[in-house]
């Protein structure tokens, strides 16, 4: 692992640490370190701490669940918080990786996991700039019920195409897992269920976005756990009429033109509530 320069650090960057999740990887404890995200932007690496603070307020991960961005300078590199409940995150959080999914440079603190969700989907697919894991609470629902399929019913949630695939631990592992994307191997498969898809569905887990920025990576998962409740209020109603496979791209491709407008809302609501 090779080490990296640091960043300048701001005020808000340095800020003390947060105790951590109970989902570590074993040993190390905080340190209060400064951040260690090399050369990359100071605004990407705050917009990688708002965006879990983002993802907190509008109800998409509670004290678990995580949001990386691909490193601005090294796509073979990523940013994400060290281990912790998202909405604690601030920017002296947030750590760099390798793709392997192993800290790119030496620290003490703890990492989440399940960052081989992040490397592997970075290792795939070099479009991908930010990805976002979540136990989405209206999402999963859909990912133990096949025949629901999390198909698009609002103009808003285009992005999801013919519907999300859902991911199969069991034809991993079998019967004996905990669910978890503990390693290269399983980050690997759920990559290959993700295809070339925005969005894949764990099955009893949740869910992971990915986007060709951080904004919309956000954007959509925000709005996967909106299609959500949408369509189980409407399934309740009687049968469904979804977006078609014409609507759902033309609305992706109009709505994510605007996805300044959001990211604008959520971070100032969520910088408020915090
Ligand atoms: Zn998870």
């Amino acid at each position: 692992m090779m080490p990296v320069a640091s960043v300048t650090l701001t005020p808000s960057m340095t800020a003390p640490s947060q105790p951590d999740s109970p989902i570590a990887s074993p040993d190390a404890a905080p340190t209060g370190a400064a951040a260690v995200a090399g050369s990359a932007s100071a605004d990407l690496v705050q917009d990688v701490a708002d965006a879990n603070r983002i993802l907190f307020h509008q109800g998409v991960v509670d004290a678990f669940g995580h949001v990386s961005a691909r490193h601005d300078k090294d796509p073979t590199r990523f940013l994400l918080a060290r281990n912790m409940a998202p909405a604690l995150v601030t920017a002296a959080d947030i750590l760099e990786f390798a793709l392997d999914g192993e800290p790119a440079c030496p620290d003490a603190r703890r990492v989440y996991l399940e960052r081989f969700i992040h490397a592997a989907i970075y290792r795939a697919r070099p479009d991908v700039h930010a990805v976002v894991h979540s136990h989405s609470p209206a999402v999963v629902p859909f990912s133990v019920v096949r025949s629901a399929g999390l198909k698009p019913v609002s103009h808003m949630c285009g992005f999801l195409g013919a519907g999300p695939p859902i991911f199969e631990i069991r034809d991993c592992v079998g019967d004996e897992s905990d669910l978890l994307i503990r390693d290269n191997a399983l980050g690997d498969a759920l990559a290959r269920t993700l295809g070339d898809g925005n969005v894949v569905l764990m099955r009893g887990h949740g869910a992971t976005a990915v986007g060709p920025s951080l904004k919309i990576a956000v954007y959509r998962a925000v709005y996967t756990e909106v299609n959500a409740r949408l369509l189980a209020d409407a399934l309740r109603l009687g049968p469904v009429e979804y977006l078609s496979p014409g609507e759902a791209h033309m609305t992706m491709t109009v709505n994510e033109g605007q996805v300044d407008r959001p990211w604008a809302m959520w971070k100032a609501a969520a910088r408020r509530a915090l």
